[in-house]
């Protein structure tokens, strides 16, 4: 029988191409599969329309009655759309999305008057039989159990004939079991902390809502030739295999023309897409081959992220109808780019403005400076904590490895903001001049927006960016759920807007100055205090490395190290006195995500112990088989002469057989420092068992496959190769 690798390669050059024609234009179809504004208008009555508009906006609580007009309406809709089923969609601890389907469908007792049921209290509140979520040991499985509620701030979809109702999932005892709870209570702290700051400018705001804009990277693979690899299907990435001798060194797939079956693939996705009413705009290929990225316009942050974690499912129920396989790790294949998840953040308010653009007025840039310099700040203050948001074992491949961000964090802001911060840092502390003031408003605060405009230079190197209206936070991981980066960045981002309302205010009574100056002054401060987080340069180099370990920027190569930021007495004093997460909820979390690397690593241990010990190590032997009979053969003719003649031949029998020992022996020494590593108790120590004992074999185990690879006959190896991977389109 020829191995699934032939199989795989067969099937994939015959593939004939999935036609795909669009079903109208991109804004008819957009949201007509959300229960939005327009769906609730025709099936609500204006009173339960208006408390699910309340609900949004201001936060206001929806009544069990109202509750039972919502359901109903909804009910309708779903139906009038061929809806069968129910399902509460949530998130929980394990990075992906969790729902439990029902069938609006119910009987009597005895059987009879079936007909479709959906009230106010299955819209509200569920309890999935969910004991098996991660949870970091606060939900006792036998004692409580966690239910889901209903968000109303994003809405309901229908997906497939299914209903999915967003909502949270949380313990009897109150704690957050996901990722949207913390989030949502992160972004109302950034609305109350940065309205209040805005009233400073413009008494007339009375919002401000977190914005979020992903850029989701992927790599698209036949889906034949990605289930023959046993590594790919089980931890997401190949453990093994030799580069392609052509990878990215052209770069001609770098923004080339689309390939046309990942392109038609592109164009069904954006059709389910606008269905779902996820605003994708931009689609392009990236740097490695087969990679690609989709991109949305940017809308409010808990909205948006529903949006990646629905689209990071669709996109793989898409790609299964066009026999395409899509990857979201971070590293799936070594020795090309692997994909990251920027994610673009910025502030706005209700009266229509972005906080983090500069714009005509002096008063309006002095504004958007207070935000800018803010967020340096809290960045500045809390880098560490911000490093901790995105580490996963899968990211770890990704960050300062050269080709994404580094694990440092830094700010990049251009050089015309960097002189703009310079000047400020110049003003004179306590009351300003007249004229001072006058100068600082014309020529520095009021010049931004043209200088802006000539600075055009991006910096790709860092992490967290200034990109002339938004920052852009590169280093999340392309599989992660935003959640995590975004509760993190709009904690702080917060928590330092509430100390500087404080500080101006203080200086304002205190010192009896008036506000300009007060801000000015406190500004001043705050530039002074962050000039480590700034860096311009490349943040790939060497020299990085040592000045930012100078400035006493962390630097954690590893997600155990990474990690311990989360659970520090910094953060658990933050998010509890933002009131986002109490200790118990923190610790649990950071206990979570520890087990998280631990497993993951473990698995890919195991899974490269199979591999190369079924797969690799046989392939192996069969070829230094025929070496072998070819050498007797040779031997059967040439008598003594053979050994000159057979010379090469036995070279490589030597060579197959030192990596045969080299496999084996690794395979064995990984494995004891597994059973070593299990034997612990701390999570945190077991995560660093792990990385530090366990993981370091991978490349050793992984070489001695490679150079196999290259030297066994191509008709034997049973592993789809990287250029069958990467080059087939
Ligand atoms: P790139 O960074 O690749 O050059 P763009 O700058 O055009 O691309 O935008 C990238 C992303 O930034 C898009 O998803 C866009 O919606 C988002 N974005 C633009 N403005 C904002 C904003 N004010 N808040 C959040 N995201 C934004
Ligand atoms: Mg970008």
């Amino acid at each position: 029988m020829s191995s699934i690798r032939f199989q795989a390669l067969k099937e994939a050059s015959n593939r004939k191409l999935v036609e795909f024609q669009e079903s109208g234009r991109k804004s008819v179809l957009f949201g007509a599969n959300v229960f939005n504004d327009k769906a609730m208008k025709q099936y609500l009555t204006s009173d339960a329309f208006k408390g699910v508009q309340g609900a949004v906006q201001h936060g206001t609580k929806i009544d069990r009655k109202l509750a039972d007009y919502i359901a109903m309406g909804m009910k309708e809709w779903a139906l009038s759309k061929g809806v069968t089923h129910y399902t509460h969609w949530f998130q929980p601890l394990t990075g992906t999305t969790a729902e439990k389907h029902d069938a609006f469908f119910e009987t009597s007792y005895d059987g009879s008057d079936p007909l479709e049921k959906f009230g106010g209290a299955q819209l509200v509140q569920q309890e999935p039989d969910a004991s098996s979520f991660p949870n970091g040991g606060i939900r006792n499985t036998f004692e409580a159990r966690g239910y889901t509620a209903w968000d109303p701030t994003s809405p309901a979809f229908i997906f497939g004939t299914t209903l999915c109702i967003p909502t949270i999932f949380i313990s009897y005892t109150g704690e957050a079991l996901d990722n949207k709870i913390p989030l949502l209570r992160a972004l109302s702290a950034m609305d109350e902390a940065a309205t209040e700051v805005c009233k400073y400018f413009d008494k007339n705001v009375k919002k401000v809502t977190a914005t979020l804009g992903w850029e989701q990277e992927y790599f698209l693979i036949d889906r034949s030739l990605a289930n023959s690899r046993p590594d790919l299907i089980m931890t997401g990435r190949t453990l093994l295999g030799h580069t392609s001798a052509k990878g990215q060194q052209l770069d001609d797939h770098y923004f080339g023309s689309i390939p046309t079956r990942a392109l038609t693939y592109m164009r069904d996705l954006e059709q389910e897409c606008m269905l779902l009413g996820i605003p994708v705009k931009t689609r392009h290929n990236e740097v490695a081959p087969n990679q690609f990225e989709f991109a949305p316009i940017f809308e409010e942050t808990n909205l948006a992220v529903d949006h990646n974690c629905l689209l990071m499912d669709v996109m793989q129920k898409v790609a299964e109808r066009h026999d395409l396989k899509v990857l979201l790790h971070e590293k799936p294949f070594k020795g090309v780019n692997g994909s990251g998840k920027h994610n673009n953040w910025s502030l706005a308010t209700d009266t229509g403005v972005n906080l983090l653009s500069p714009s005509k007025t002096p008063m309006t840039n002095l504004q958007f400076l207070t935000f800018f310099i803010n967020t340096i700040k809290a960045v500045n203050d809390y880098e560490a904590l911000l490093r901790g948001s995105i580490a996963t074992a899968s990211n770890d491949h990704r960050l300062g490895a050269n080709e994404a961000p580094p694990a440092i964090i830094s700010v990049f802001i251009g050089e015309q903001l960097t002189k703009v911060l310079a000047e400020l840092e110049g003003v004179s502390t306590g009351k300003l001049s007249p004229e001072e003031k006058t100068d600082l408003k014309l020529n520095v605060v009021g010049k931004i927006p043209d200088v802006l405009l000539d600075n055009t230079d991006r910096n790709r190197t860092s992490p967290f960016a200034f990109t002339g209206n938004k920052f852009e936070f590169r280093a999340v991981g392309s599989s992660a759920n935003c959640s995590n980066a975004m509760t993190t960045l709009n904690t702080i981002v917060a928590k330092q807007l509430r100390d500087f309302k404080t500080a101006v205010d203080d200086l304002i009574e205190s010192k009896d100055m008036k506000k300009d100056d007060a801000i000015f002054n406190v500004l001043r401060e705050y530039i002074k205090q962050s000039k480590k987080i700034l860096f311009e340069g490349d943040g790939y180099s060497e020299a990085w490395q040592k000045e930012a370990a100078k400035r006493g920027l962390s630097n954690f190569k590893t997600t155990p190290e990474a990690l311990k930021a989360r659970a520090s007495k910094q953060a658990i004093d933050l998010f509890s006195e933002m009131g986002i997460m109490n200790q118990i909820e923190v610790e649990a979390r950071y206990e979570i995500e520890l087990e998280e690397y631990t497993k993951k690593i473990q698995i890919e241990g195991r899974v490269l112990g199979d591999i190369s010990k079924n797969h690799v190590i046989p392939t192996a032997i069969k070829y230094q088989n025929t070496l072998i009979e070819n050498v007797k053969g040779l031997k059967d003719i040439f008598g003594s002469e053979f050994e000159s003649i057979a010379k090469e031949q036995i070279i490589l029998i030597k060579e197959i057989s030192g990596h045969i020992e080299g496999i084996n022996s690794k395979v064995e020494e990984m494995t004891e420092e597994r059973k070593k590593a299990n034997n612990l108790t701390d999570a945190h120590a077991m995560a660093e068992a792990y990385c530090n004992h366990v993981k370091p074999y991978f490349e050793i185990i992984r070489n001695h496959c490679d150079k196999l690879e290259l030297l066994v006959d191509n008709e034997l190896w049973t592993l789809t190769k990287y250029r069958e991977l990467l080059l087939t389109k």
